[in-house]
């Protein structure tokens, strides 16, 4: 007995699951302590349309660590969420992101650019979800409509209900709702049909094989269908190279995200009349 007892004990004390707690812990004062010294950066990255013309851009969040250097959302976004630490970080990515934008839009030629920025579950979920967003939108003097907030399907289906009925207020007021990731959910077509949606974003693991896997294109092209049928914009993401994008034309898709067409970057140039379309029509 005494040896199972101290079994379960050995295994509370296991050394190596101390240091996992020691270093989330440290990471989580990393955070906290990130947000007050204002080391949250946005990054943009264009996303465009058949003829290479800028669309939008959305927002990437980047983590300027003093000694990690710049960590991606990836290594920080879940413990973000668990902490509830992404409900004010998420606040300063839609106020940044709409300052951007605004600056953006006060060029003419850039008067119709929109936002994408991701929303997490937990963010989504707060009270004052609806006002922070109006808040950002307002005080930045965007349209609302050039706001488009990414959604994931595993957010949508968590609180169905009342998924729907924010979505519809933020609707109401023109905010547009992009569905991120698409396709590697379980979203059910019921579902999609009573969601105030703008926008279907294919998911980057369909498009990376999109050559090769006649599956993959299969899906790809089924997706764009929909889209169309449920009357959605449908953009392609992480589109690398111009032979991807130009199946995915052929497959209806016109819109595209991905490094063929720019990394997420600090400083978002944007491009000259004509730039980089060459190549996209050669
Ligand atoms: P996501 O929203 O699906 O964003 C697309 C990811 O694919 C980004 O990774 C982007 O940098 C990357 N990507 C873009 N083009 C290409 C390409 O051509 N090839 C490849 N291989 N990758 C490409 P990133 O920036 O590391 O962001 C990862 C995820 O972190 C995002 O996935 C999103 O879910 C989350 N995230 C980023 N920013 C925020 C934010 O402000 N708030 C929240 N809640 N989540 C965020
Ligand atoms: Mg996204
Ligand atoms: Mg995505
Ligand atoms: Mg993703």
């Amino acid at each position: 007995e005494a040896k199972s007892a101290g079994g379960d004990n050995a295994c509370f004390f296991d050394p190596a699951m101390l240091n996992i707690i020691a270093a989330r812990a440290e990471m989580e004062a990393d955070l906290r302590n990130g947000l007050r010294q204002h080391e949250f950066r946005l990054f943009y990255q264009p996303q465009v349309n058949s003829t290479g013309k800028w669309l939008g851009a959305e927002a990437l969040l980047r983590w300027q660590h003093p000694q990690k250097g710049m960590v991606s959302p990836a290594e920080f976004i879940p413990l973000a969420e668990e902490t509830g630490l992404i409900v004010p970080i998420g606040k300063w990515v839609l106020h940044q992101a709409c300052a951007q934008l605004a600056l953006w839009q006060a060029d003419p030629a850039y008067a119709s650019m929109t936002m994408s920025v991701n929303v997490s579950a937990k963010q989504f979920r707060q009270d004052d979800f609806v006002d922070t967003v109006l808040e950002a939108v307002t005080q930045h003097h965007v349209q609302p409509g050039s706001l488009k907030l990414e959604l994931t399907e595993s957010l949508l289906l968590d609180n169905i209900e009342q998924t729907i009925t924010r979505m519809h207020i933020l609707r109401s007021y023109g905010i547009c709702f992009s569905l991120d990731d698409f396709g590697t959910g379980y979203s059910s077509l019921t579902y999609l049909k009573r969601l105030p949606l703008e926008q279907l974003k294919i998911d980057q693991s369909f498009v990376r094989d999109i050559l090769v896997s006649p599956s993959d294109a299969a899906i790809v092209r089924t997706i764009v269908g929909l889209g169309k049928s449920l009357g959605l914009s449908v953009i392609a993401e992480g589109v690398e190279q111009e032979s991807q994008r130009s199946f995915l034309q052929t497959l209806d898709c016109h819109a595209y995200q991905g490094y063929l067409f720019g990394k997420p970057s600090a400083t978002l140039s944007l491009p000259q009349r004509g730039n980089s379309n060459a190549e996209l029509h050669a």
